[in-house]
């Protein structure tokens, strides 16, 4: 299906006819391509009996082609100025409600019992404003567990980040708070080129798809994504250094000794089980 909105020139109209411009304080870049639009809802596999929490509809190139597979979509959107033209542009459908809000004040929970009880899958799809990419996945993570999969356009090096093993450049904090709870995989990589106005950067899609039961259990998982991010503090130094400002040497040295882990070891060597069996340590040893 080819929607009607996500084309430079109905995008380039929408605007102009109602004087409106792309904001850069709330990551405005809205998307163009029909192909990449294709790609996106085509990975989320999405029916009738899905429900489709979209964050940032802007003028609705992304939303149409959701409504017309989903059986319902509910899109936050912070810009008031966009909202009627979004609802003028998607006039064709009764299949979705646009709230007016920071994703990021939401109680998802709380809406999803009102709006969405009915519908056997949740997902969530959006193009992401890329200023807050990271507190809005992990937020949405950590907050609920009833949406199953998120299909995301995201800035290139966050998505490379999400997706990073053990070992590499890319594998830091955000990779392992990811594959805690999701296996994550890059749907494609997309050009600055196909958007309005075009970003600084490339893009890529990322498709996370939750553990239908929980594969890892930290014993205290918010001493696990502190502890995580400390021990990525600096990359360049080893996971000693990193965490001799908040624990005592005895402490580290005897947490390495008892994991078999060596004591000039860096961050991104260790892997998921790892860092579970370190943060547990520390929780049972304090
Ligand atoms: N979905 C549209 C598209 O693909 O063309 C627009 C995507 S644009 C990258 C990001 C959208 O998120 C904008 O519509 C922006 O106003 C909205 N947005 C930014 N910050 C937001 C927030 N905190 N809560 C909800 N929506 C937000």
């Amino acid at each position: 299906m080819q929607g009607k909105i996500g084309n430079t020139s109905f995008v380039n109209k929408a605007l102009k006819d109602n004087d409106l411009y792309a904001k850069k304080k709330f990551g405005q870049n809205f998307l163009t391509d029909q192909n990449i639009l294709s790609t996106i809802v085509d990975s989320a596999e999405i029916d009738k009996d899905t429900a489709v929490i979209e964050i940032g509809p802007g003028l609705g190139s992304l939303t149409e082609r959701l409504c017309s597979v989903a059986g319902f979509v509910l899109c936050y959107e912070i810009d008031g100025d966009l909202i009627p033209v979004l609802k003028n542009n998607l006039k064709d459908f009764n299949n979705y409600e646009v709230v007016h809000k920071d994703i990021l004040e939401v109680d998802i929970n709380k809406d999803i019992d009102e709006k969405l009880a009915n519908y056997k899958k949740l997902y969530l799809v959006a193009n992401l404003p890329y200023y807050i990419t990271t507190p809005i996945i992990l937020g949405l993570l950590s907050k609920t567990d009833k949406i199953k999969r998120y299909v995301m356009m995201m800035q290139l090096e966050v998505a490379d980040r999400i997706c990073g093993k053990p070992k590499t450049k890319d594998y830091n904090a955000l990779s392992i708070a990811i594959k805690y709870r999701s296996d994550a995989t890059r749907v494609c990589k997309v050009p600055r080129t196909v958007f309005i106005p075009a970003p600084n950067v490339d893009s890529a899609v990322v498709k996370l798809d939750l553990y239908p039961d929980k594969k890892y259990q930290a014993l205290d998982e918010k001493h696990f994504f502190d502890f995580i991010r400390l021990c990525f503090n600096q990359r360049r130094k080893t996971l000693v250094n990193n965490l001799s400002g908040d624990y005592s040497k005895e402490l580290i040295n005897k947490m390495l000794e008892d994991n078999s882990i060596k004591p000039t070891v860096r961050s991104e060597e260790l892997d998921i089980v790892d860092f579970i069996n370190l943060s547990n340590y520390i929780v049972n040893n304090k």
